[in-house]
């Protein structure tokens, strides 16, 4: 068993103190070594004027514990306050969202009984960096930035993740058929950090096709690891058809530091009567034992906690005809603790691997030869009918100062040279400029000179997007049809 490790607190709003006080009861019956420290986050921070909801000494205590057990708070509507949750996200580095989706069936009704899946995301980067502009009338940019440090530490820790919880699959799930560059990067990685565990399987599905069989055969999949858009959309997908969003608990995980929480909110409309479900809460205490190497203590409250679901001890929100007693909040926490010890028949034991989870640790890679090829130069351009040959000729007539330009496409379709005047064409022009020379390097005086003599010709540029190869590969997409 590990020394105390002392842990932050906060009871938050709504039901959040109930539930909190019946998950923090079930983990010191079962022996939790831990300290808690309490801080305040929620309404009463807001009122103060404390716009992110949480006080600095509040933070300080999280960045010195090192782990936070946090209850839901109520955020306030409207009025310049910010999501706690994203505020703590961003600012304690937290990357990986884990989201545990599992079937308690007969217990809880679902259409998939078997389903046991963790959808593990990516938390910091992708479309989530919120870098998006306007650039002509009719056509707006949102920045989609995926990086190979981002990549490297979710992937590596869906894969310690599955070795310490006893999974035996990894699926990343990406759209690498389409995104060949910033998805492809993703998937890139994944296969190379799934070479360091041959004891797990591994696969990699499309999105669209791997959130089909989350909605259709749930069962089949264990840990998924994928971007951040993708992963908040199938890890609600995933809750959904276990049918059991309330009971989930989730975890996003720094490389310092760690938050758990349940997935619903403060529910206000049922705070202080003693009938909130605290199972959300408890799950997510078993997943932070577990990140704190207590891994038997969390496999005890689990075990306990399934036990007492199977035995039909139920609150109002899953209390049915087959259950056996409703049961208020504290009462189904007592309940739990009487079970300690206890494993379920029907529903699926838990048992954990011993053993902390490996600290991430990016692989160092060496840098490699990277070379100026050419450049994109993106117009606003709504002349001439928008006819894409008219705007080639206009091109092609300026000097190019040894590049030429090989391409136009609109919104990605090559429309010039030989484009289909079918194509749609819409104000937003991306014009490719290469070395006159076969596979030639360019230099940015080459590319100044270009975006001059694009200036003078009235032209309006709205952005430019430099071309590079590394190592000799391509750091760019070809357009459709190039
Ligand atoms: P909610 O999850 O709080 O409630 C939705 C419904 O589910 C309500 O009918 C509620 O009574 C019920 N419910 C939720 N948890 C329950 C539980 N443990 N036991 C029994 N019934 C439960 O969602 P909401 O009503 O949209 O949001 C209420 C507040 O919570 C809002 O201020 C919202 O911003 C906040 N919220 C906070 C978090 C968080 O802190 N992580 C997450 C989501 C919402």
């Amino acid at each position: 068993m590990s020394a105390k490790q002392k842990v932050t607190v906060a009871y938050g709003d709504g039901i959040g103190p109930e539930i909190m006080q019946a998950t923090l009861d079930i983990l010191f019956a079962a022996g939790a070594q831990i300290e808690t420290e309490v801080i305040e986050i929620g309404e009463k921070v807001f009122r103060k004027g404390v716009s992110t909801g949480i006080a600095d000494e509040s933070w300080e205590s999280i960045k010195k514990n090192k782990v936070f057990l946090k209850a839901p708070i109520t955020t306030p509507q409207g009025g310049g306050f910010k999501s706690l949750n994203v505020a703590t996200r961003t600012t304690l580095g937290l990357f990986a969202n884990v989201r545990p989706c599992r079937s308690f069936f007969p217990y809880v009704p679902t259409n998939h009984p078997l389903t046991d899946m963790v959808i593990i995301r990516e938390n910091e980067e992708d479309l989530y960096a919120g870098i998006e502009h306007q650039q002509t009338n009719e056509v707006v940019q949102a920045l989609k930035l995926i990086s190979k440090p981002g990549s490297e530490k979710i992937i590596r820790y869906a894969f310690e993740y599955a070795r310490v919880y006893g999974r035996k699959k990894v699926t990343c799930m990406s759209k690498d058929n389409i995104m060949k560059q910033a998805d492809g990067l993703f998937h890139k990685i994944f296969d190379e950090v799934a070479r360091d565990y041959p004891e797990i399987e591994n696969n990699h599905m499309i999105i669209d096709i791997g959130s089909a069989i989350i909605a259709d055969r749930p069962h089949s999949l264990d840990v998924v690891v994928t971007e951040n858009l993708y992963g908040d959309i199938i890890s609600d997908i995933a809750a959904q058809v276990t049918g059991s969003v309330g009971l989930g608990g989730s975890a996003n995980i720094g490389e310092d530091v760690a938050m758990f929480e349940a997935i619903h909110g403060s529910a206000p409309d049922i705070a202080g009567l003693d009938i909130a479900n605290p199972s959300g809460l408890i799950n997510a205490a078993c997943m932070m034992l577990v990140h704190i190497n207590q891994q038997s203590v969390a496999e005890k409250i689990k075990n306990a906690w399934l036990k007492t679901i199977e035995d039909g001890i139920h609150t109002t929100d899953i209390y049915n005809k087959d259950s056996l007693r409703k049961v208020w909040t504290q009462e189904f926490a007592k309940e739990v603790i009487l079970r300690l010890g206890q494993e379920p028949v029907r529903l699926r034991p838990v048992h954990y691997h011993e053993g902390a989870m490996n600290k991430i640790m990016i692989k160092k890679r060496p840098m490699a030869k990277k070379e100026l090829v050419g450049v994109d130069v993106f117009l606003d351009w709504d002349a001439d009918g928008r006819d894409p040959n008219k705007l080639g000729e206009i091109l092609r007539a300026l000097n190019g100062h040894g590049m030429m330009l090989s391409i136009i496409t609109n919104r990605g379709v090559k429309v010039f040279p030989d484009g289909h005047p079918e194509t749609f064409c819409s104000d937003h022009w991306r014009c490719r400029f290469m070395s006159e020379t076969d596979g030639g390097k360019v230099t940015h005086d080459q590319i100044l000179a270009i975006l001059n003599e694009i200036k003078e010709s009235g032209l309006d540029f709205i952005k430019m997007e430099n071309m590079y190869t590394f190592d000799g590969e391509r750091g760019y997409s070809l357009a459709q049809g190039e």
